[in-house]
């Protein structure tokens, strides 16, 4: 049987494949979830180069159109395709421009180094207005409605003195001789911040001759970030790169406020809600490095920082995207996977052990069968399956249990032989005992019972009598002459006479009578259940019988006579006692004649 404490080969393979399922399991498991959590990454990264890459071509195309209106304007009026100085042409032209630009576009301008000032603009209302200050205007700018055919109709507002030469886009062209953005400022009417590209405009001396602006708002930009990053998971930031401060967001969150006294307050990273866009500029303007992630309570969040710069402008796109949005996609896929393959694994196990046990349950039968022909069932056969291993194994026991069988048949017969021909000794011996026995108390030439059997029959009888007091007497009877007749006709003449008186007195006494010889040609008969007188009358017939009898030996006929002493048993005798008795009988028969019965008087 199989020890139950001790494991089992069955066990033993459940056990290791289970151990190595789970182990290949864990290793697959976890090479897949690292390469997931890589690609997680790398794909954040890889998005993150897209949206900072979008958002400053976007940038580019937003900052250039401006840029191209001057390129323009500075060719047609380097020129003299436009005469700045008439005043019709110069209107019909900056007008043209404004009606045909973007909503971003609220002005177009010309100043010159005397001082003078024109061009167009969007008011307050989105409504265009043709601007002139020269010294016509005595220095004040004058902003006149637009006329349908371009040039300027009423004059709708008067502001102070205004020198554009004092503004900063007319500083920075003049400063870096060629186009440039101005530093960001507040619109003047519109609530938004500004910004102005300028370009010098020289004459054929190199001599400047005035700077050429185009004014845009900024607060499309905060749009336009809003659209890139539309449904992405991230949030961009555009600043200033010394300052900090903010050009846009895509949180729409404030860029700027104003104080109570109508000036500006910029917003910068730092006051941005969320601390680790500042904590990345930073880190960024120590360090120059240019990605971070930030681990919070329980999200990640990857930062990058990219540099914009263009004449007069130095910002940096700042995005940052939380990691869940991306991570949990794969969390959800290694959970399904997790759970998938914890089926499949369960599955694989039951599969795996249910094959075990088919595969064993032979070898088990193959046990079973031999332990019960061990404990000597001998027709125990083990099941012949596939030809496999246990199927050869299976065969070989059974090839052997048929030797064995074999062997123990020839034993069997072998040993049934041997006890056939025991038992044959064993009769021959008993049939010969028996002989032995009987040998012993036969005489034998005569085929009476002999001396010793007579006197042990006698005492029997003597017992016998003690228990039941039955009577029973004996008869002594002795050739009459014998010697005579042996001298006569020889000693084998005598044996034969003997022999046939030995026939008569059988034949003539009872079932129940025993006839010895007593010796030499006396003999001695026992009768049971008889007296002294019955005694005598058998003695009698006897004697009679004797007489009359013929023996025939050698073709002569012989005639041989008997004389009997007859005595019956008394209480108290002994067996010799009885048999004097009746010798003495006898002697007195000879003594009266012979041939005669005599009794014993006692
Ligand atoms: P009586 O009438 O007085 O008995 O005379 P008897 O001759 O018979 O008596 P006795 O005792 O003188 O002789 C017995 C003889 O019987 C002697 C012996 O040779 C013979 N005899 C004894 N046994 C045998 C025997 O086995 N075979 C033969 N043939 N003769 C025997
Ligand atoms: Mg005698
Ligand atoms: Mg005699």
């Amino acid at each position: 049987m199989v020890d139950r404490h001790q494991k089992s080969m069955k066990t033993r393979i459940k056990n290791l494949s289970v151990i190595l399922m789970i182990t290949m399991f864990v290793i697959i498991g976890s090479i897949i979830f690292y390469n997931w959590k890589l690609s997680a990454d790398k794909t954040i990264h890889r998005l993150q180069e897209d949206a900072n890459r979008n958002i400053a071509g976007s940038i580019e195309r937003y900052m250039d159109a401006p840029m191209r209106i001057n390129k323009i304007n500075q060719q047609i009026i380097s020129n003299k395709i436009v005469d700045i100085c008439n005043e019709k042409q110069r209107e019909k032209y900056f007008s043209g421009i404004i009606k045909t630009t973007e909503e971003t576009v609220y002005s177009v301008s010309y100043g010159s180094e005397q001082g003078q000032y024109y061009g167009t603009r969007r008011n307050a209302d989105n409504q265009l207005e043709v601007m002139k200050s020269d010294e016509k205007t005595g220095g004040r700018p004058r902003y006149y409605s637009m006329m349908p055919d371009l040039t300027a109709g009423e004059m709708v507002m008067q502001l102070d003195t205004f020198d554009p030469r004092t503004r900063g886009w007319y500083q920075v062209a003049k400063n870096t001789g060629g186009p440039a953005f101005s530093p960001i400022y507040k619109h003047f009417v519109m609530n938004d911040l500004a910004i102005s590209a300028s370009c010098p405009i020289y004459n054929q001396q190199g001599v400047l001759q005035g700077v050429l602006g185009t004014h845009i708002t900024l607060s499309q930009i905060n749009a336009q970030l809003q659209e890139l990053v539309k449904d992405k998971h991230v949030n961009a930031y555009i600043v200033e790169r010394h300052s900090g401060e903010l050009v846009a967001n895509s949180l729409a969150f404030p860029n700027f406020s104003m104080t109570e006294d109508g000036k500006i307050n910029r917003m910068i990273i730092g006051e941005m809600p969320d601390q680790s866009i500042a904590d990345a500029y930073e880190n960024y303007k120590k360090t120059d490095r240019a990605d971070f992630i930030f681990a919070n309570k329980n999200e990640k969040e990857h930062i990058k920082i990219s540099r914009f710069t263009k004449e007069g402008i130095d910002w940096l796109i700042i995005t940052s995207m939380p990691e869940s949005p991306y991570v949990e996609e794969i969390k959800r896929s290694i959970l399904l996977a997790i759970l998938l393959s914890i089926v499949t694994l369960g599955s694989a196990i039951f599969i795996w052990n249910k094959t075990i046990e088919t595969y064993l349950k032979p070898i088990y039968e193959l046990i079973r069968t031999t332990e019960r022909y061990s404990q000597g069932d001998f027709s125990q056969r083990a099941q012949l399956g596939n030809d496999d291993e246990i199927g050869k194994l299976a065969k070989a026991f059974n090839e052997m249990a048929e030797e064995i069988c074999l062997l123990i048949d020839g034993l069997e017969k072998k040993v049934s032989e041997r006890t056939r021909e025991l038992e044959q000794t064993n009769y021959e011996l008993s049939i010969a005992k028996e002989k032995l026995e009987l040998s012993s108390q036969m005489d034998f030439l005569t085929n009476l019972y002999n001396r010793k059997f007579i006197i042990g029959r006698i005492e029997h009888e003597i017992k016998r009598f003690d228990r039941t007091e039955n009577m029973f007497a004996i008869i002594m009877g002795d050739i009459d002459h014998f010697k005579k007749l042996n001298d006569t006709y020889g000693h084998e003449c005598g044996d034969f006479v003997l022999k046939e008186i030995a026939k008569v007195m059988q034949k003539t006494t009872r079932e129940i009578d025993f006839v010895a010889r007593w010796g030499g040609e006396e003999f001695l008969i026992l009768l049971p259940e008889s007296d002294r007188e019955s005694a005598a009358e058998i003695a009698e017939r006897l004697r009679k019988s004797i007489e009359h009898t013929t023996i025939e030996y050698d073709k002569k006929r012989l005639n041989a006579t008997i004389t009997f002493g007859v005595a019956a048993y008394g209480k108290g005798m002994t067996a010799d006692e009885v048999i004097k008795n009746a010798d003495r009988a006898l002697y007195d028969g000879k003594q009266q004649g012979r041939n005669r019965v005599s009794s014993s008087v006692i």
